[in-house]
């Protein structure tokens, strides 16, 4: 059936025959085995999340089992219209309708049983859709990479400035104080802390008001913090490295105990981090270092900073987007990153798969296309070439958005996981900034960073 075809079916009300489908774990297939899979006998259809590819058709697909393909799971009768993504929200407590099937890519693949009904989107940050046949939802980088390059040698020297026991304890600074979102003095110590490390980089300190909605009605301000490196040589060519750091609890309106370590001080650390690597290094480019508040309730902090760069005409200066949200956490010690943004920036995308192979090969990367609910979506909106960058297990982290998000309870994967986020983004920011070792002088008189 042309998918096309299907789509319209998926859509419709009217009965479509049943298929069987098979979960398969493609994290150690080739590309020519995926593609094989796509195309082995009885299948129809297929969804492919990441490390995860589902295979549908009637009668049941059937292919060479291979210690490269594991089966995970066998569906019988399995309606098109049964099969729902959802993108993970900050419904923590709430009932989900139908069962999971397979994760990847920050979104869930379910199957809804009868009387579950497709929940309508609700807030910035959770929404369903139906999926569509033969869809990419999330795709492993390595499938379609070129070997990896050699290292630069003017990037490497900035890439290993980067220093995760240093990012920890930053991290664990920022979960010392509640940064929820409404809060005043500890939410307040925490934004003067940080810019504080940014005016001690050298960094130009601004921390402009915005106004969102508070807990009560009404109106409260909070600050966004931006620390500008000015380029040497292009400053009006800007580059926006960014993260929030308020936090909440799982009420959203509480003001109580929200440490946040991994969601999100891991991020706003991680911008610290990423300007304690580059500034040394004098970049051509301006960087805008920056954490934002007023996240968790509608990403009110970067969608301000986006109208304020926009009224001022400043937008058409931003060349590039780096967003952080959730970096520290793996649940095994295999390290996983989803990068995300619209599949129409594979060419931006495609720096951070390459800087990951070439500088941190035990990162696996998995670019995530459907974006929603962080702050790059403010920038991806203004059409500006943006990611995000986030944990691929961030969804599974037991403590997301309770008290107990506190930096020991990210686990033992933290300096690995963070670290290697982090090599990553500077590796591409360096490049596209234009932060480079000067090896002359590094061999003439050294680097003392
Ligand atoms: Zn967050």
């Amino acid at each position: 059936m042309p998918p096309a075809l299907l789509a319209l079916l998926l859509h419709s009300a009217v009965a479509v025959p049943a298929d069987d489908a098979v979960l398969v774990d493609i994290r150690e297939a080739s590309a020519a085995d995926v593609a094989a899979l796509k195309q082995a006998d009885g299948v129809r259809w297929w969804v492919e999340l990441g490390d995860r590819l589902m295979l549908a058709g009637d009668p049941p697909p059937r292919f060479p089992v291979s210690a490269a393909v594991p089966v995970l799971g066998h569906f019988t009768d399995v309606r098109p219209g049964e099969l729902v993504l959802r993108g993970v929200g900050c419904d923590v407590g709430e009932s989900v309708p139908g069962t999971l099937v397979a994760r990847g890519g920050r979104w869930q693949l379910r199957r809804l049983g009868a009387g579950d009904a497709m929940p309508a989107a609700h807030g910035h940050d959770e929404s369903w859709r139906v999926v569509e046949p033969n869809e990419v939802v999330a795709r492993q980088y390595r499938l379609d990479a070129p070997l990896a390059a050699p290292p630069d040698p003017e990037i490497l020297p900035v890439v290993q400035q980067v220093d995760a026991a240093r990012w920890f304890a930053g991290l664990s600074q920022l979960a010392s104080w509640d940064r929820s979102s409404y809060g005043t003095t500890s939410l307040f110590a925490a934004r003067d802390w940080i810019g504080e490390q940014f005016a001690d980089l050298g960094l130009e300190v601004e921390k402009p008001d915005f106004a969102m909605p508070g807990p009560g009605g009404g109106t409260i301000t909070r600050q966004n913090v931006i620390g500008r490196w000015t380029g040497t040589t292009h400053p009006d060519e800007w580059i926006v490295v960014g993260a929030h750091y308020d936090s909440r609890n799982a009420s959203l309106g509480s003001t109580v105990s929200a440490p946040g370590a991994e969601d999100n001080a891991s991020g706003c650390a991680g911008v610290i981090e990423m300007a304690r690597a580059l500034v040394p290094f004098h970049p051509q480019r301006t960087i805008l270092f920056m954490c934002y508040a007023g996240e968790e309730q509608n990403l009110y902090g970067s969608t301000r900073h986006v109208q304020a760069l926009q009224a001022s005409g400043d937008i058409a200066k931003v060349m590039q987007v780096v967003t952080m949200d959730m970096i520290g956490y793996s649940a095994d010690e295999r390290l996983d990153a989803d990068y995300e943004s619209y599949a129409s920036q594979q060419g931006y995308l495609d720096r951070f798969g390459a800087a990951a192979a070439t500088y941190v090969p035990e990162l696996h990367v998995t670019y995530s296309l459907n974006p929603f609910g962080s702050d790059h979506m403010p920038y991806l909106r203004a059409g500006k070439e943006t990611v995000l960058a986030i944990e691929s297990d961030w969804d599974i982290y037991p403590y997301y958005h309770k008290s107990s998000d506190t930096p020991a309870n990210i686990g033992p994967n933290v300096l690995g996981m963070g670290g290697a986020i982090l090599r990553t983004n500077v590796a591409v920011v360096a490049d596209l900034a234009g932060a480079r070792a000067d090896l002359d002088r590094v061999f003439e008189d050294g680097f003392d960073g």
